[in-house]
């Protein structure tokens, strides 16, 4: 097998995991030269075909190895330390639970989107004289190094290595583009006190708390500059492109040809040209959504925007979530962490509190414009109306002053649900347990699954009449036009988006003063500076409260918080109405002071005394499958048996069916774990089959875990 021996007349063996391939790394020869170092990409033969995979790991070879099958063709390192890609994997197998193949996927860019970037050579400078001396007797070197004189090129793989070894060529490097000449505003000095700290505290993981309009743009893009006079390049965070357009322009802007915008909606053939640039070195400014936190780029600084965000973590497995991977390969590639929020994510800002990362906080908008007044209305007071009268009052006044004003319900449809009114049935999804949602198209819609269909006239089962209960956002919409006749109304939901094509346009038409009230669900909340929104009105605050999350309330002050700071941002100032049933719920009562600090001091006690992250660990463990006595059995069976291996101080609660028990015809049910710390917990997770259960946890965002 001289084919399979390497330079040294050493067999090795590479263990690669296949993207669709067995959960277990499959062994394959190295032929002879062949680079394929952990974190490599490669084809291998696997059944009769030719599968793509990544090396996780290389060895000496057992007896036997030259029975195995060659790596058939590398492809090309999927970081530029293709080191840190196979600890990646590594990492989010062992974190998340999650299979081999699993594991691998983030850093497997899809077969079709990838196309290696074959490197180019050129002859070292000032090493033009040795090599004649170096390359007497290798005359295919010789030939090779000429061929560079007239310019730079590939080279046969054995014969760079070779040349390179001798320092007689180099990678060459293709110039990168300038970076636009105009920049942006002077720093203001609270702009520039927190830069201050960031710069001194550089190669750290610091959280900055600044409220929405604080200006923290610019000091990401002035940290980015930084990173980018080191030599260095950068990653940018966002929760969602869509939501995120202005951000996203504004960093192309700024940073020109060298920015990359990573994100599957650009279209195939833009993603590829993104992610080719960033592995030649073109581009070294990285946007874009949870996925390009795995982007081949050295940064020097990773940016993570508002980190407070749900959608920072993947829903199906792996579960990562990208702040904790961020904090790996921030320690890893000795990166700045900075995480942005003007309502953090609770666990974190705990941790920052403690002095486990950096805190810098900016307390006040740009220019010293106010925070928004907030007035609570009471809708226990006006049964049955969709606006108050505080709430008529103040959109009417921002209308009537060529102002606009920012509606928001976080239920979209024209009603959330229907009965009916003889034998009182609910219509539901027939691969869900959820009601389905009348929308103004005449259909009936799962939120869940999307499964929609023609709404019924009667009942189904008895042939009564349906009532149609409740308000969703195309209902306050129509409202809308009865309450402020003549002024011009949008709405922005995942439906809007559907007929229009993209959020951006919702945004950019009404940012453009194309409407004088957008009306939406949570996306109204995000993304968009406006500067002509003066008026913000919450229709029923309470929606997110009854979700069984421990976060419930959380997730509700964020949103209430980040929807009211859309108003007054410019030199008007800003006014907010949030309707509620509950005017004293704590997540109500600190929206309306803006007090971030008191809700969370309010909030983590509460967490401790239930020993609720961050205080302890949570992992729950769902079942779910098509047959609904087999998944209960199933669920009833590990649950027993997890109990049984409990040691002590992990709680072992349920099985319980999930929230929503059927979800697209999937029955399930779920496991909680919970314990002081994490460890014992994993453990006791490992001992399910692999790949089983499909465990989630809450993440860890502790920067001492991951250094
Ligand atoms: P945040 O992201 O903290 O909510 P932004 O970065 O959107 O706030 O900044 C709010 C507004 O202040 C934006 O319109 C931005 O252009 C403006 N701004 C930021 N920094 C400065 C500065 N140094 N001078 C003048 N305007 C600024
Ligand atoms: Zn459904």
């Amino acid at each position: 097998m001289s084919q399979s021996g390497s330079a040294d007349g050493e067999l090795r063996v590479a263990q690669v995991v296949l993207e669709r391939g067995p959960l277990v790394p499959l062994d394959y020869l190295c032929p002879d030269g062949l680079e394929a170092t952990p974190g490599m990409l490669v084809r291998v033969p696997f059944r009769r075909t030719i599968a793509l995979g990544i090396v996780v790991s290389q060895e000496p070879p057992q007896v036997d190895a030259a029975r195995l099958r060659p790596i058939a063709e590398l492809v090309g390192p999927t970081l530029h330390d293709p080191a840190e890609a196979a600890a990646l994997v590594r990492f989010l197998r062992e974190r998340y639970l999650a299979t081999w193949p699993q594991a691998a996927q983030p850093l497997l860019p899809s077969v079709r989107g990838f196309l290696p970037e074959a490197a180019r050579w050129e002859a070292a400078a000032g090493r033009e004289e040795e090599a004649g001396e170096l390359l007497r007797r290798a005359p295919r070197q010789l030939e090779a190094y000429e061929s560079l004189h007239t310019g730079p090129r590939t080279l046969p793989a054995a014969l760079a290595r070779q040349l390179q070894r001798k320092g007689l060529i180099v990678r060459h490097r293709p110039q990168r583009p300038p970076v636009p000449a105009a920049g942006g505003p002077e720093p203001t000095p609270a702009q520039a006190g927190a830069l201050a700290l960031l710069r001194a505290g550089q190669g750290g993981v610091h959280l900055l708390h600044g409220v929405t309009g604080s200006g923290k743009t610019e000091i990401y893009f002035r940290l980015i500059e930084d990173a980018l006079q080191a030599g260095r390049g950068a990653i940018l965070l966002v929760p969602e492109i869509a939501l995120s357009a202005q951000l996203v322009s504004l960093v192309q802007e700024r940073f020109g040809r060298r920015a990359a915008v990573l994100h599957s909606a650009v279209g195939e053939a833009a993603r590829r040209s993104a992610l080719q640039r960033l592995r030649s070195g073109v581009a070294d400014v990285v946007v874009g959504p949870r996925s390009a936190i795995f982007a081949p780029v050295d940064a020097g600084v990773v940016i993570i925007d508002e980190q407070h965000e749900a959608s920072y973590q993947q829903d199906e497995s792996p579960r990562y979530h990208a702040q904790e991977v961020a904090l790996r390969r921030a320690a890893h590639l000795g990166a700045t962490l900075v995480l942005g929020s003007a309502t953090p994510d609770l666990g974190t800002y705990h941790l920052a509190r403690t002095g486990a990362m950096g805190l810098v906080e900016l307390p006040e908008r740009i220019g010293g414009r106010p925070l928004p007044t907030v007035h609570v209305a009471d809708l226990r007071r006006t049964p049955g109306r969709i606006f108050s009268a505080e709430l008529l009052q103040l959109v009417s006044e921002s209308v009537s002053r060529g102002q606009q004003a920012i509606l928001l319900l976080n239920r979209r449809g024209f009603h959330p649900s229907m009965v009916c009114q003889s034998c009182g049935q609910v219509p539901t999804c027939p691969d869900c347990s959820v009601a389905l949602a009348y929308h103004d198209s005449g259909e009936a819609v799962c939120h869940l699954c999307g499964h929609r269909r023609k709404a019924p006239v009667a009942c189904p089962a008895c042939g009564g009449r349906m009532r149609l209960l409740g308000t969703g956002t195309q209902r306050v919409a129509q409202a809308a036009t009865e309450a402020w006749p003549g002024a011009r109304i949008l709405r922005l939901d995942r439906d809007a988006v559907r007929n229009v094509g993209s959020a951006d346009e919702v945004y950019r038409a009404f940012r453009d003063g194309a409407a004088d009230i957008l009306v939406g669900t949570q996306m109204v909340a995000k993304g968009f500076d406006f500067p002509k929104v003066t008026a913000v009105g919450v229709v029923v605050a309470d929606i997110g409260l009854s979700q069984p999350d421990f976060r419930a309330a959380e997730r509700t002050f964020q949103l209430l918080m980040q929807v009211s700071g859309r108003a007054g941002r410019a030199d008007a100032p800003g006014r907010a109405v949030i309707q509620t049933f509950d005017p004293e719920h704590p997540a109500v009562r600190c929206a309306v002071r803006h007090d971030y600090g008191g809700f969370a001091q309010r909030e983590l006690a509460e967490r401790e005394r239930g020993g609720y992250p961050p205080f302890g660990e949570l992992l729950l463990i769902g079942y779910s499958g098509k047959e609904e006595a087999q998944v209960a059995a199933l669920a009833q069976e590990r649950t027993a048996k997890l109990r049984a291996a409990a040691p002590d101080g992990v709680r072992v609660l349920g099985p319980v069916p999930a929230p929503i028990y059927r979800a697209q015809g999937r029955y399930r049910w779920q496991t909680l774990l919970l314990a002081a710390r994490r460890e014992p917990l994993r453990r006791l997770a490992a001992t399910l089959p692999q790949g089983d259960g499909d465990p989630r946890e809450t993440p860890l965002f502790d920067p001492r875990q991951f250094r």
